[in-house]
């Protein structure tokens, strides 16, 4: 940098220029204006020059440590934690927030943060594509939270979705049990004796009509699945559905939970995901084939009530043998788990265990739960119930309207739902967040190993430093990017860093701008689980990238490996 004296009308201007090279010339450019006294204008230009190289060391030291520190050795442990330590991490990282927090928040509610909105729209679109968009049998709809108060009377949620409220004699502890399980199950928390404190219904009830006195009466819906059954006609006519077909619905429930808990694990506001499979009865299911070499830890009633361990099985025998029923409830409960293994979960951690007859709901002939061992133990994570024809002949008689439909022999039959997976989103949420939880004790940070597919950023990308040539190529390659995918700009901090604020996030890749990339046209991709990169043109990122999340490409064949020497 250099000091150039400009003479205009007689008056002498000093100002600071710097030699730039521009389209193979060199030009003077100026930086700062430095004054009219020679002097002064010395003195400006060194505190100028000063701070100039003061930023661009702190730069280059920045990089430096960032690549250092990418550096050290990548060692992964897989960590197990509580479920107040998972409510913890997501409240940190924006996943969840109790709602209404800054009020002291309210049982059994919960928001939904910046980036756990985002994870959880990902499980729901990864649902919806696996189980309706993939289908040629299934087909989707979504119904209100509030309808006709007539469903829930003919559906028995009025008179039969009834739980008893109990408390712990010993620990005080409250929660609901089944009718048939009082004086029969023991506290969950000390094994003390429970008493009980009523009957309740956990619907909400809700006023339909600002005026009371003329408004009506109606409930919050506890499951999506009657919004199904009293659209059936419609959606079969419309949509012209043959039987054996599906309607698949995802929703907001409510229920009035005596005790919510366990973070999202009792929720009284939760989202579900179901399908109501209609066949005629006893039709069978021509898809056993896909299922034949599925295995899982199987836990039966005669298993239970004889105090047996589980048996791992494959699902296909365990069909054949007649310990599920029949072999549609074999296949949903088949296509459910992997659903779950294929997006990351690990198998290990799922069992089915069949419904005691004094556990089934009111409308269920048969049960079976998808359950995962949750760090409280095995719990349900999913139900599948064999509801026969009871919903659709309920509606039937109560509204006066034909659900019947015509058969391939041409006679109208009324179709039975043989089985009705039916999966929490917050529950299938807290799995994939329990299953990917890594620490890295090399790098000393959390990887969230989430699918690519369910990750609630697809990319980070930064400049290497924050100059103007890295930053506006960075910009450009997001701006591209946001098109199609989730992900954000970040500039701050150091590269290291900002990859360990990435990973805690699960964000499967980050995209770096280094000083090739301004001439090479070009930038880095760091894979999250191993810190591998590759150097990928920047016109072919979004290709690539759509391929990387898609499980399409591994990695190492997606660029050109970088080789970067490992500090041991
Ligand atoms: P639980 O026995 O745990 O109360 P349930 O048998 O009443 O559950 P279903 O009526 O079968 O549950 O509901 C289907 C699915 O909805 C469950 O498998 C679960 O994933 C989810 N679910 C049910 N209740 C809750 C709740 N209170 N909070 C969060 N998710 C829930």
């Amino acid at each position: 940098m250099y000091i150039v004296k400009k003479k205009i009308k007689g008056k002498e201007y000093y100002y600071l220029n710097k030699a730039v090279r521009e389209g193979g010339k060199v030009l003077s450019k100026n930086v700062a204006y430095l004054g009219k006294d020679k002097k002064e204008a010395e003195k400006k230009a060194k505190e100028i020059i000063g701070s100039i190289e003061k930023i661009s060391n702190a730069q280059k030291r920045r990089a430096k440590e960032s690549r250092k520190s990418e550096k050290s050795v990548s060692k992964l442990e897989k960590k197990e934690l509580s479920i107040e330590e998972l409510a913890n991490f997501c409240k940190k990282r924006g996943f969840v927030y109790a709602s209404g927090e800054i009020y002291g928040g309210l049982g059994g509610f919960w928001d939904f943060g910046h980036i756990g909105v985002e994870l959880k729209k990902n499980i729901k679109k990864e649902w919806w594509k696996f189980h309706v968009q993939k289908r040629e049998d299934v087909v989707g709809i979504d119904g209100a939270v509030i309808t006709n108060p007539k469903v829930w009377q003919a559906s028995g949620h009025v008179k039969s979705f009834i739980d008893v409220a109990v408390v712990c004699k010993k620990c005080g502890f409250k929660t609901k049990i089944d009718k048939h399980e009082l004086g029969k199950v023991k506290c969950e928390k000390c094994d003390g004796e429970y008493k009980s404190i009523g009957e309740f219904n956990p619907m909400f009830i809700t006023q339909i009509g600002p005026i009371k006195k003329d408004s009506v009466v109606s409930y919050l819906r506890p499951e999506t699945a009657q919004l199904i059954f009293i659209n059936f006609k419609l959606v079969q006519e419309n949509a012209r559905m043959q039987l054996p077909f599906g309607i698949a619905q995802i929703g907001k429930v409510f229920r009035n939970e005596i005790s919510p808990r366990e973070f999202l694990f009792r929720s009284r506001e939760f989202e579900q995901m179901e399908i109501e499979y209609f066949i005629e009865d006893k039709m069978k299911c021509p898809y056993m084939d896909e299922m034949k070499n599925i295995k899982i830890l199987v836990y039966d009633k005669k298993m239970q009530e004889k105090g047996k361990e589980t048996k791992i099985m494959k699902i296909y025998e365990a069909c054949k043998k007649k310990i599920i029923r029949t072999d549609w409830h074999a296949y949903w409960i088949s296509k459910q788990y992997q659903w779950f293994i294929g997006l990351g979960a690990y198998s290990e951690k799922f069992r089915i265990r069949q419904h005691l007859s004094n556990e089934k709901s009111h409308y269920a002939i048969d049960t079976w739960d998808l359950e995962y061992k949750f760090p409280m133990g095995w719990r349900e994570l999913e139900g599948f119930s064999n509801r026969s024809d009871y919903d659709l002949k309920q509606h039937q008689k109560y509204s006066d309207k034909s659900m019947e439909v015509i058969n391939a022999n041409g006679k109208k039959i009324l179709p039975h739902v043989v089985c009705e997976p039916s999966l929490g989103v917050e529950r299938a949420l807290l799995v994939f967040l329990f299953d990917s939880y890594f620490y890295d004790v090399g790098r000393k940070n959390v990887i969230l190993k989430l699918n690519p597919k369910l990750s609630p950023i697809k990319a980070a990308v930064f400049p290497i430093v924050k100059q103007a040539k890295y930053i506006k190529i960075a910009q450009d390659i997001v701006d591209d990017l946001k098109e199609e995918f989730n992900v954000v700009y970040d500039k701050s901090g150091s590269i290291g860093r900002r990859y360990a604020r990435n990973d805690e996030i699960g964000t499967p890749y980050c995209i770096t701008v280094d000083d090739k990339s301004p001439k090479q046209k070009d930038c880095t991709i760091r894979n999250r689980d191993d810190t591998k990169q590759i150097r990928v043109k920047i016109s072919d990122l979004r290709g690539v990238l759509r391929k990387l999340i898609n499980g399409e490409i591994k990695f190492e064949k997606a660029g050109k490996l970088v080789e970067t020497r490992v500090k041991k």
